[in-house]
């Protein structure tokens, strides 16, 4: 699974970040960057959950 984010749609509102920092972290442009090439396998679910919480719809989850 790898998580992606739309840099024209991210507006830095560390909603992700906060929700859950072992997968994302805010890049020094304000926008939000995957912290691993690929989800941990423990992750996967709580990369989901976080993508459908970006109000944006700027996380991407492909398999
Ligand atoms: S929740 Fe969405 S808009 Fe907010 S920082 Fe994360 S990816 Fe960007």
């Amino acid at each position: 699974m790898k998580i992606t984010i739309d840099p024209d749609l991210c507006t830095g509102c560390e909603d992700c970040t906060e929700a859950c920092p072992s997968l994302f972290k805010l890049g020094s442009n304000w926008i939000a960057e995957p912290l691993h090439d690929s989800v941990p396998t423990d992750l996967e679910g709580e990369a989901k959950k976080t993508a459908s919480l970006c109000q944006f719809e700027a996380i991407l989850i492909s398999e």
